[in-house]
């Protein structure tokens, strides 16, 4: 059941128009949720109100999970979990993530109520975005720290357990879901994945995989609104930015938006929301963005180091998987990064370049090309086989994870390239894209190496397979030094790299080993020297290492750029090759 009222949400409107008429619509049971400022134990709370149509058989289970999205302990968050006054009693189960509430049978709906709090005090740290952020002036919650769902209502049982049966009521995973909020009268605002100012929300028949994955933000943020081709984009933001300001943020967003609904002939989503969370930071600069439905929920250090520029990287990046990974969906997951992380890294570079986004031109594309270039060079498991980049291997390992990124991108720079070339530069890449949009939309087909070569060879004169095979399955390296002369583009060889020069024991604290040619070695680390303080930019080339060692009881301070020279391909930014790469 799940399954065809996902495929619902991806397929043309004229199949769900044949899936509805076919079958009877059910009349969905009501969840109500008022959401309202309060307090708990002197701490800014949020009270939720839940009212639900209960389970037949007289135990009801709401499920809020205690462990989601690299968090636990989040039933710490919970407060004051009580019944409306006789309507049953409840037993949270907190490592199963739900309280089941015991209730006379054949009554009207029930009513739950609870206080979400924050449990830890706001930091530097990152990952705090994915626990419930309640302050006086301001909260940021998603949708599965703030909202408990009634287990009987979803199509498989537990959230978040992927494929199930359809459930005994028949609900299909569908719920009438009202919302309602109180205490952020203007000039607060009430913004989410769902609209904006709107103090009650009626989402009508909404999945609840698509409910659950949604930021709600409230308070002190600022709405500001933009409009692309009739439809509407906010961006939610509060605090004072130092690198930049909202309105710059709001016109990169319409930039980005602009470019890629104009890329993919696709301007079907009328509500879209960004959501911006600043945190303080000392040193560096970090971002994230989680995307959801309608809405990429983004927490960004607010400080000198952070500049637009990332922004504009991690918006085109991110919001591009709306439809690489997205509507068009892999056919297993990890098999096929090369494609959804390593295009989505080709196309943020080439759109940006295309489309002018924050005044880039095709400069920034050849600096690309050449980065990743550098980046793969660099990457100790550069040769390792596509069947390499398992889950384990992906989340464990950072070199495997950014395996796919560059790997992908220069397949995808590659096969642009060679597809602009055949056709005499009437076609592109960028056809074969809309051609894959195509088949996910109105066929279901999902991204596998077979479609997409199959696809791809209606571009070109030589099968595909025996390249794709070598150089994306087998994950030899791509030559191309040879590509660039037969393309007539200018290039130099031999470019800096990444490199550390040593290896820290695994608590990062001394160094186990160090390479003897390296510019560490040249400036004194050696082997056994205990690591007292560090600087280090991880991938920068143009930043010095800076540590302070103890070796035999005396202090050593040591500074070097961490690069090693490599005879790598690099293209010269030259109004050639901008021609040749860009018309
Ligand atoms: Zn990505």
């Amino acid at each position: 059941m799940r399954r065809i009222v996902f495929l619902c949400r991806v397929i043309a409107p004229a199949l769900f128009v044949m899936f509805s008429g076919c079958q009877p619509e059910p009349v969905l049971p009501g969840l109500d949720y008022k959401i309202s400022r309060s307090s708990w134990d002197s701490l800014p709370a949020l009270q939720v109100r839940i009212a639900f149509q209960p389970a037949e058989n007289g135990k009801t289970r709401l499920l809020f999970a205690d462990n989601a999205w690299g968090q636990d302990s989040l039933w710490n968050t919970v407060k004051d979990l009580r019944m409306h006054a006789g309507q049953g009693t409840s037993v949270i189960n907190r490592d199963s993530g739900w309280v089941e509430i015991s209730h006379a049978t054949g009554t009207g709906p029930l009513e739950v109520g609870y206080k979400i709090i924050q449990d830890q005090p706001l930091s530097g740290d990152p990952s705090l975005t994915y626990r419930p952020i309640v302050q006086p002036e301001y909260f940021h919650v998603f949708a599965h720290n703030l909202l408990m769902v009634p287990e009987h209502y979803q199509a498989g049982g537990k959230a978040g357990e992927g494929q199930g049966q359809a459930s005994g009521e028949g609900f299909g995973n569908r719920a009438a879901v009202r919302l309602s909020w109180e205490g952020w009268e203007a000039p607060g605002v009430v913004h989410n994945s769902f609209g904006s100012q709107q103090p009650e929300q009626d989402l009508g028949a909404i999945d609840l995989d698509r409910f659950m994955s949604a930021v709600f933000v409230g308070g002190d943020f600022r709405v500001l609104t933009a409009d692309v081709k009739g439809n509407t984009v906010h961006l939610a933001i509060r605090g004072d930015w130092i690198p930049f300001s909202p309105e710059e943020v709001m016109d990169l967003l319409r930039q980005t938006l602009a470019a890629q609904r104009d890329f993919w002939q696709d301007h079907s989503q009328p509500y879209f929301t960004v959501t911006m969370r600043p945190f303080s930071l000392e040193r560096g600069s970090s971002y994230q963005g989680t995307g959801l439905t309608n809405s990429f929920a983004t927490s960004v250090s607010n400080n000198a180091s952070t500049s637009l520029d990332q922004l504009v990287y991690l918006f085109n990046h991110e919001l591009m998987h709306n439809w690489i990974g997205h509507a068009i969906e892999n056919e297993s997951e990890e098999a096929q990064y090369w494609f959804s992380e390593g295009f989505t890294e080709y196309y943020t570079a080439k759109n940006i370049a295309a489309y002018g986004i924050a005044g880039k031109d095709w400069g920034y594309y050849i600096e690309a090309v050449n980065e990743k270039i550098r980046q793969l060079a660099a990457s100790p498991v550069r040769t390792a086989p596509n069947s390499d980049i398992t889950y384990e291997n992906f989340w464990s390992s950072r070199d495997y994870e950014k395996l796919p990124y560059y790997r992908g991108f220069l397949f995808a720079f590659y096969l642009d390239q060679q597809i602009r070339a055949v056709s005499e530069r009437r076609k592109s890449l960028d056809n074969l894209m809309r051609d894959l949009l195509k088949d996910s939309r109105e066929k279901g087909i999902k991204l596998s190496g077979g479609h997409f070569v199959k696809r791809a060879n209606a571009y070109l004169v030589e099968d595909l397979q025996p390249f794709f095979h070598k150089y994306i399955e087998n994950g030899e390296l791509l030559p191309l030094e040879d590509y660039f002369r037969d393309l007539e583009l200018d290039f130099k060889t031999g470019a800096d790299l990444f490199h550390l020069g040593f290896t820290f024991s695994p608590e990062r604290d001394s160094v186990i080993s160090v390479d003897p040619e390296s510019a560490a070695f040249a400036s004194g680390v050696r082997k056994g020297d205990r690591v007292l303080s560090r600087s280090i930019y991880m991938g920068a080339t143009d930043k010095e290492v800076e540590l302070v060692v103890r070796r035999n009881g005396r202090e050593y301070p040591v500074s070097y750029l961490p690069r090693r020279k490599e005879p790598i391909p690099q293209l010269l930014d030259t109004p050639e090759n901008r021609e040749a790469l860009s018309k």
